[in-house]
């Protein structure tokens, strides 16, 4: 979890709280705001007592203390360790209870099926990766893949006595801000696909929300909170394992861009004299560094590296270990690869200043082998003295990261409103102070 100044987050609250009544919310909905508040103070900030939340938030003892229980029988926070150093009576310190609930991603990529469910604690668990080419299946016939997956996360965190709170499902390519509709998907062959609608009558109209998302935003939002760039609130995160797509958290928020499109890169044409792109274009971002674009520079159409059937993570260790042997064919590609992802991102760089670019999906896994050469142009093209002070890191989290992503983004649900996870045990009246 990642950590902000407390009085920046009081402040904040406070002023959230200040708009919220001058708005004229009714009590059910202010608790509901003010239930939020306290679950994200203890989930951001870590343990503390009643009177700390209070004096964090700007909420009174009496309220806090209301919250607190009513959050305690929902099973979002219990009691800890006594607190130390207080003054006078010792209060008893909070702590999210992040052992009761799970949101669940699924990543939907070209070659293959990931699953993880995380619990508001953000320990993973339950987690499943499939290889499988969905390239070559139609939505219906993936679809059918699918839904098992999900329905087979379900039960396994049911079992652990875990309530599942909803599935975010990550694809490549565009999603269109019309919830669960995939418009184009060039990585998979699908278009105008109603892939939440259809996941949910496979799944029989589960109880669950089922959400879609671009793999590339849910991606990031996981580095953001869980990966090597956790905490950094201007980051980007590429990936090319599909179309070539960016990740954008500006101010520490997804942004999704008006229609959900932001990010999408692959066709951006960067070398007028490049390989033609199915586009109709020549040298789109996508010919020059997508996985395809790799596969075909560095290996024969026969080489097992290229059988989208066998694991991607196999298929790119061979490829590493090809570079380790000093081989021209595969460094040559690496080199190629890396070369024209330093000329893009120089320009994301550029254009959106963030702290640090965080490389996902295969480029991950091929690390220093790409950077080399990617840094070399970002230090040549970069509008400001190294970059502005842009790092690059390599994604801890690899395949899974939209996946996690995808589970965190149904975990911001219960945090914007914890009154989503029914009661336990009751020892609060609803009508208590707000
Ligand atoms: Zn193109």
């Amino acid at each position: 979890m990642f950590r902000t100044g407390g009085e920046a987050v009081a402040r904040t609250a406070v002023s959230r709280l200040t708009q919220f009544r001058a708005l004229g919310g009714d009590q059910i909905a202010l608790r509901r705001h003010n239930l939020s508040t306290v679950l994200r103070q203890l989930r951001d900030h870590g343990p503390r007592s009643r009177a700390g939340i209070a004096l964090d938030t700007g909420l009174n003892k009496a309220t806090v203390s209301s919250l607190v229980s009513e959050l305690i029988d929902r099973g979002l926070v219990r009691e800890g360790q006594l607190a130390r150093g207080a003054v006078g009576r010792p209060g008893q310190d909070l702590e999210l209870d992040g052992t009761t609930v799970v949101g669940i991603g699924l990543e939907i990529n070209g070659g293959y099926l990931a699953a993880q469910a995380v619990d508001l604690g953000g320990d993973i668990r339950y987690r499943c990766h499939v290889s499988c080419d969905v390239q070559h299946l139609r939505p219906d016939q993936a679809l059918d893949v699918v839904a098992p997956l999900i329905r087979s996360s379900v039960e396994t965190v049911q079992a652990m006595g875990v309530t599942p709170l909803g599935v975010a499902i990550a694809v490549p390519e565009l999603v269109d801000s019309e919830p669960g509709l995939v418009s184009a998907a060039p990585q998979v062959p699908w278009h105008n696909v109603r892939v939440a609608t259809m996941l949910a009558e496979r799944l029989e109209r589960p109880a669950y929300p089922i959400l879609i998302k671009n793999e590339a935003h849910l991606a990031a939002l996981a580095e953001y909170v869980a990966g090597s760039a956790a905490g950094s609130p201007n980051l980007l995160l590429l990936s090319a394992d599909g179309g070539v797509s960016a990740g954008i958290v500006a101010d520490g928020r997804l942004f999704e861009g008006a229609g959900g499109y932001a990010g999408h890169l692959g066709h951006v044409p960067l070398n007028p004299e490049g390989p033609a792109c199915s586009c109709g274009r020549r040298g789109c971002w996508e010919t020059l560094v997508g996985l395809s674009s790799l596969l075909h520079a560095a290996t024969d159409p026969d080489d097992p590296v290229r059988n989208p059937n066998k694991d991607l993570m196999d298929r790119l260790a061979e490829l590493t270990r090809r570079a380790a042997n000093a081989d021209a064919r595969t460094l040559s590609a690496f080199e190629e690869v890396g070369r024209w992802l330093g000329v893009g991102t120089a320009i994301l760089i550029n254009l959106l200043n963030p702290e640090v670019v965080v490389l996902g999906g295969y480029f991950a896994a091929l690390g220093t082998h790409l950077t080399g050469p990617m840094t070399r142009q970002l230090t040549s093209l970069a509008a400001t003295s190294g970059g502005g002070g842009c790092r690059v890191e390599l994604s801890t989290l690899g395949l899974t990261a939209a996946a996690r992503g995808g589970a965190q983004l149904v975990l911001e649900s219960v945090i914007d409103d914890p009154t989503i996870v029914p009661v336990r045990h009751s020892s609060i009246a609803i009508g208590d102070s707000a």
